[in-house]
């Protein structure tokens, strides 16, 4: 038995069989590469599923977080630490918030925004507690997070679910309309629907729901968990519309690998949650918070954001044009923003999956008929290159 089957077994020993791993097992990464129990090397063009926005063990971040490993761990929120608060200075300096609260993942991000639009509704005296979320939207699997998600597969068996909780068509206005009232809290939205199959939102939409938002009296949340940090170009998906969310929140790429969360809003929302009403205990750990400061700095003073939306258009590019080459009986659509790309195929995107991984590269999907590439910032355009010819050579074998 190998070096990956011999760890995979064991798994299957004493792990939840919640997930399917595909058949490797990564010992180490580096960069835009990352290592198999037998030593064998992938180009990564997943990212840890977004999140590794630096790539596998950047310097920087290893220096971050040692350097904090011999500082301060953790003491929870009792306590005010400093890589928190230099963490939320970062991010109100370089978007609309003013006030943020941290959490460990996407789905703490997006439970602290739905219950804040909540408790916000409430100290104003209004009888609003409805959510407006979209089919094909993934927002988390806790239970309010679960039921704002768009995708019937990922409820089923857990009901009942949060009540008050509608979803729309995904870029349908109208559909939106019907769904609002006297008792809408908040919209739910992603700039770009990731998991849902990498859909950049219709041009105009996210400015309509800003609109529409405004004239009904509910708050706007974008879930950015996804987007965020460079992912699509800009440093929040959103900025490169006219559109200002009343709440976004963040994870994934957040920490650079690291566990850390994030909601972001207005002063005047986050008055809603007073001492007591909401908290978590790991929220803005020390060891998270540097690591996600070193991220930033990296983006935003080192370069890479400005390197991102160079490859991020250069892979939206070999992806057209292989999308051209190959004709639509082999992909039917080549879509995304940014270093967010999907291939739509007219068959499942498994076995590509696996064929690519035979040939050293690490894809994914989003769903069962889409190709999602979502590879480190940092990625080069050979890289880039090498990626797509293997991509090429695996739909053409087909
Ligand atoms: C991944 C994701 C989440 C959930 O994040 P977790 O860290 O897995 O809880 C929520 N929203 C979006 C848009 C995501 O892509």
């Amino acid at each position: 038995m190998n070096g990956n089957d011999a760890v995979a077994q064991q798994a299957g020993e004493v792990l939840v069989g919640n997930y399917r791993p595909q058949p490797i097992t990564i010992v180490r990464g580096e960069g835009c590469h990352l290592f198999d129990a037998e030593g064998r090397r992938y180009l990564d063009l997943m990212g840890g599923i977004a999140t590794a926005a630096l790539g596998h063990c950047h310097p920087k971040l290893t220096a971050a977080l040692e350097a904090q490993a011999h500082q301060l761990w953790h003491v929870s929120n009792l306590y005010t630490t400093r890589p928190q608060v230099e963490l939320a200075q970062r991010i109100v300096q370089h978007c609309f918030a003013e006030r943020v609260f941290f959490c460990n993942s996407g789905a703490e991000a997006n439970e602290a925004a739905l219950k804040l639009a909540r408790r916000w509704q409430r100290d104003r005296g209004e009888d609003r507690f409805e959510i407006i979320a979209f089919e094909g939207g993934f927002h988390g699997r806790t239970l309010f997070t679960l039921s704002a998600t768009g995708t019937p597969a990922y409820w089923q068996g857990f009901e009942p679910l949060v009540p008050g909780i509608y979803h729309a068509r995904y870029g349908d206005v109208t559909g939106v309309e019907a769904l609002l009232s006297e008792h809408t809290a908040a919209i739910i939205v992603e700039p770009v629907q990731g998991e849902g199959g990498v859909r950049p939102a219709p041009r105009g939409f996210l400015s309509e729901l800003r609109r529409l938002a405004d004239e009904n009296g509910c708050l706007l949340i974008f879930d950015e968990v996804q987007t965020g940090l460079g992912r699509t170009g800009p440093l929040f998906a959103h900025q490169s519309s006219d559109v200002t969310p009343d709440v976004m929140t963040l994870a994934k790429a957040l920490g650079g690998g690291i566990p850390i969360g994030a909601m972001c809003t207005r002063e005047r929302f986050a008055r809603a949650l007073v001492p007591g009403t909401h908290a978590s205990t790991f929220g803005g750990n020390p060891l998270a918070a540097a690591c996600a400061s070193a991220v930033l700095d990296e983006l935003t003073q080192g370069g890479v954001l400005a390197h991102a939306q160079q490859m991020g258009e250069y892979l939206g590019k070999r992806l057209a044009e292989l999308a051209a080459r190959l004709g639509t009986e082999r992909v039917s659509e080549a879509r995304g923003a940014g270093l967010l790309r999907a291939l739509e195929l007219p068959g499942p995107a498994a076995t590509i999956v696996d064929r690519c991984r035979e040939r050293g590269v690490l894809v994914i999907q989003a769903g069962p008929n889409v190709l999602r590439l979502a590879p480190p910032l940092v990625i080069t355009s050979e890289q880039i290159d090498e990626g797509v010819e293997t991509i090429e050579s695996v739909l053409t074998a087909q």
